[in-house]
């Protein structure tokens, strides 16, 4: 067993962290403060070919592992979230279901565009009554001919209102099992569309230029081909989706939390009070203390959920306690790293208050955490 990156992964993540601490972090408080999508970075990060690293290079990605995507992601977030979560939600809910589940066409017809940044997917699974029991939608789609006719709408989806967003792929009900449960499928809808709107952008307590929308669906038709994958297979695709996703949520958290001992370091060093510098203060430098102990098992905890994907191992268990636990402790570390700036912390400007506003959607998106205790549970025979 050993905990060291090999060199490919030690270089990537260096140079993630490298064009993070130049290019993104100046920029971060200009998109929180505006919100508006931040495409010259996207398309940077496109350019390289952060947007493909765990697809075959054959579909137009890097040949790289789900690894990288998280090293990318840790490195990203401790700069900026918005920025994170965008590659974020375009590669594990946007491109992954359809390299995982597509048919060769449908990979090859979408693949090497969304590898390589120009455009970006969506996944649309919550819907305004309902995350939680998103087995349970109330989104249908009827077949009518050659074609399907969609019905419905989508509640705050990642990537689906850009101006470079090109595919939405929607869960949907497709009819009765025999057993009485609804058969779900996931329809890809190429953007735009008609019958197809993203509404404004939502406004929202973080993630500002991030892009969330409720999506609706009026008489939508697609063609009867625009199935991911299999018909009926659509509550199994989001399952595994999302059992994915969460690893690179883990790895997302552990960067903010990062960023926020980063932060603190810097500040309780020049920080002075009552005539020296806030980090001599026990008080203070145990706070960031704990707050570096907490991130490094949160490390750990992703780092293990993710070679063991990668190694093919089951991981279910794994990534809704790497999930569970980095969301958790990424909120503590904004709390606490607010409390080291003081008054400061409450600033806007400063990124720790960004890191704040960004740190407790990690609690809720791809599975609230009670969600992931229920995971947990159940993976435990409760
Ligand atoms: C910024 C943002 C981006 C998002 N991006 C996407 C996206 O790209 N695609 C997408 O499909 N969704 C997306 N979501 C939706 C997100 O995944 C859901 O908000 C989340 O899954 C929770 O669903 P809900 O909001 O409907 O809450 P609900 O399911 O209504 O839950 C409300 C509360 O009840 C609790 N609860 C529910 N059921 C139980 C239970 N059985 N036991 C115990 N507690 C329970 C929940 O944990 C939660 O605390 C996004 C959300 C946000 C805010």
């Amino acid at each position: 067993m050993e905990f060291r990156l090999d060199d490919e992964h030690e270089a990537l993540r260096k140079t993630v962290q490298e064009f993070a601490a130049d290019i993104v972090a100046p920029r971060a408080a200009h998109f929180d403060e505006t919100g508006d999508f931040p495409y010259e970075i996207v398309e940077q990060m496109g350019r390289m070919g952060l947007f493909g690293l765990p697809f075959p290079e054959e579909y137009g990605g890097m040949g790289g592992d789900f690894f990288a995507l998280c090293l990318a992601l840790e490195e990203l977030a401790r700069a900026d979230s918005s920025v994170a979560i965008t590659l974020e939600a375009a590669v594990c809910l946007g491109s992954m279901p359809v390299y995982r589940f597509g048919t060769e066409e449908q990979k090859r017809r979408w693949l090497p565009e969304l590898c390589s940044g120009t455009a970006l997917a969506a996944f649309g699974l919550t819907e305004p009554g309902g995350g939680s029991d998103a087995g349970n939608p109330r989104t249908r789609a009827v077949r009518d001919g050659d074609e399907w006719v969609i019905n419905g709408s989508k509640a705050f989806i990642t990537n689906s209102g850009t101006d470079i967003t090109r595919l939405v792929t929607v869960l949907c009900r497709t009819g009765e099992r025999a057993d009485g449960r609804p058969e779900l499928t996931n329809l890809m809808v190429p953007v735009p569309h008609d019958g197809f709107q993203a509404s404004k952008k939502y406004s929202k307590v973080g993630w500002h230029a991030s892009d969330t929308r409720e999506l609706v669906f009026e008489d939508c038709r697609v063609p009867g081909d625009a199935i991911l994958g299999d018909l009926g297979r659509g509550y199994a695709q989001f399952l595994s989706t999302l059992d994915e996703g969460r690893v690179a949520i883990s790895a997302l958290a552990v960067g903010l939390a990062q960023g926020c001992v980063d932060e603190s370091v810097r500040y309780a060093k020049e920080r002075e009070a009552f005539g020296q510098p806030i980090g001599r203060y026990q008080a203070v430098a145990f706070r960031i203390a704990d707050m570096q102990m907490r991130t490094h098992v949160a490390r750990l905890a992703y780092y293990d959920a993710a070679a063991r994907l990668c190694a093919g191992q089951p991981f279910k268990r794994e990534a809704a306690i790497a999930k569970l636990y980095s969301s958790t402790i990424a909120v503590d570390n904004a709390r606490d790293a607010t409390q080291v700036f003081g008054g400061y912390g409450f600033m806007n400007e400063y990124p720790v208050a960004r890191h704040w506003r960004d740190a407790k959607i990690l609690e809720i998106g791809e599975g609230t955490s009670e969600v992931q205790r229920m995971v947990i549970a159940r993976d435990l025979g409760l």
